[in-house]
């Protein structure tokens, strides 16, 4: 996965109130140099997952040990099956052992990057005019280096948080997550990521429009990945001799009959408050009714035209959608056998029950069976609470003044899924700013802007003194 930069690319076009992009503070000559230093050694360990992250942890970890972590307190962990792909979890002690930890997440792989698409060396990293190049500049060893930068600098200026921050630098995101980064901590190593609070650098940030300061995402949820196989069966028999029970029509009715299916409207604290804030900042032709389904409970006329929107239609509903189809076995056989996937991307909050269900009963057809590939992990809403906002408020503000916070939900998944499942609440909040319309995270010539990364430097350095703060 990666920043989830693209929920506001329509409702910009229609934008009008912008913030001058004034620059934001810049962190101490010698810490904006580390930064730079690690982001490109970070780029140039490459990490695909052919290769995998241990060199890229070890080197964490080197970092760590000079800067002086004691060892005990940086651990690399590994799956004993794939010990290239390692993780490496470092703990800053705090002065409460009782208050539980604060926890950042960094993944370290990269998806594959091939040198002859690219114009520049996708595993160098280049600067010009003003953007560094490489793979991973934006998804994610920015927030890596920003990450490791502030760990240094605070043990340098010998701060002392009040509960401990924990950093896991971790592998396999980009993979889907299942069985190494998160999910595995959490399964062997639950003891060393346990925490209370979780801050993921994947997602969230700055929204720039045509330059501009538009606007701060803070990632709170995302969508349930779920999956169903339909299947419908039939007689079979020479082809010569078709009879009216032919389990390929039978898929395909039901199938043009869940096409026109739509799963109800459900809002979350995060999609009103969403709907709520593009609102006020888009006065366009889609304000009144952003506003209208932000009310509770929703102006359902309103979700009905929003929702000729694909994203938005995404934002308000689960969906659910064919996304392969299979059937019969010979050309000149009448077919036995017709199957077809339905990919659904549930709300937080829906069911596999609830989806299945509503499958059943729009197909309609007792001779198709619907079965639940397998059980979601349910990756429940981080709610914005008044603390986490205003904590982000006073970070985000003391480096941008007044640029509007806005909660967003993911229509994709990351590894928040693993830490929201486990109990964790979990919040998105990259501190690079990028334009909205430009995404370029696993594709071609990737790029952060150097001031824009620089600035998440010290970002990265104040969020991890506030976020460790009880209160
Ligand atoms: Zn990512």
């Amino acid at each position: 996965m990666s920043k989830n930069k693209t929920a506001f690319a329509l409702a910009l076009c229609v934008s009008s109130i912008a913030w001058a992009a004034t620059p934001g503070p810049l962190p101490p000559e010698e810490d904006k140099e580390l930064g730079r230093t690690i982001l490109q050694e970070l780029v140039q360990i490459k990490t695909t997952h052919d290769v995998g992250t241990t060199l890229a942890a070890r080197a964490i970890e080197q970092h760590l040990l000079k800067a002086g972590f004691p060892a005990a307190d940086v651990q690399f962990v590994a799956p004993s099956d794939h010990p290239n792909s390692g993780n490496v979890v470092v703990r800053y002690r705090g002065k409460s052992h009782h208050t539980p930890a604060s926890l950042f997440l960094g993944h370290l792989d990269v998806v594959e990057a091939k040198a002859e698409d690219w114009s520049v060396d996708p595993f160098k990293l280049t600067e010009k005019d003003g953007w560094f190049y490489g793979r991973g500049a934006i998804d994610m060893k920015d927030g890596d280096a920003a990450l490791l930068e502030s760990l240094i600098r605070l043990e340098r200026e010998r701060f002392k948080p009040e509960r401990d921050i924990i950093v896991a630098f971790t592998a396999d995101e980009e993979a889907g997550g299942d069985a190494n980064g998160p999910a595995f901590l959490l399964k062997e190593h639950r003891d060393l990521i346990d925490a209370g609070l979780v801050i993921n650098l994947d997602g969230g940030g700055g929204d720039y429009n045509n330059g501009e300061r538009r606007l701060f995402e803070l990632g709170t949820s995302e969508k349930n990945y779920v999956t169903f196989t339909l299947e419908a069966t039939g007689p079979g028999g020479h082809g010569s001799l078709p009879g009216p029970d032919n389990p390929i029509y039978r898929l395909a009715a039901g199938l043009g009959r869940l096409q026109g299916y739509h799963f109800p409207v459900m809002m979350t604290a995060t999609t009103r408050a969403n709907f709520a804030k593009l609102a006020e900042l888009d006065p366009g032709p889609l304000s009144a009714d952003m506003k209208a389904v932000a009310q509770s409970p929703p102006d359902l006329a309103a979700a009905d035209r929003l929702s000729e929107v694909v994203r938005f239609n995404a934002e308000l509903r689960t969906t659910c959608v064919a996304t392969l189809i299979a059937g019969g076995h010979a050309e000149n056989a009448l077919p036995q056998r017709a199957r077809a996937t339905i990919q659904c991307r549930m709300m937080p909050g829906d069911t596999a029950d609830n989806v299945q269900t509503a499958l059943t009963t729009t197909l309609n057809d007792t001779q198709i069976t619907v079965t639940l590939n397998e059980p979601p992990i349910l990756s429940p809403e981080s709610v914005p609470t008044p603390q986490i906002t205003r904590k982000v408020e006073r970070v985000v503000h003391s480096m941008w003044p007044g640029v509007p916070i806005v909660p967003t939900m993911a229509t994709g998944f990351s590894d928040d899924r693993q830490t929201r499942n486990a109990g964790m609440p979990s919040y998105d909040l990259s501190g690079v700013w990028i334009d909205a319309n430009e995404n370029r995270a696993h594709g071609r010539d990737e790029r952060v802007g150097v001031r824009e990364f620089d600035e998440s430097v010290e970002y990265t350095y104040r969020l991890m003194k506030e976020m460790s703060k009880v209160k």
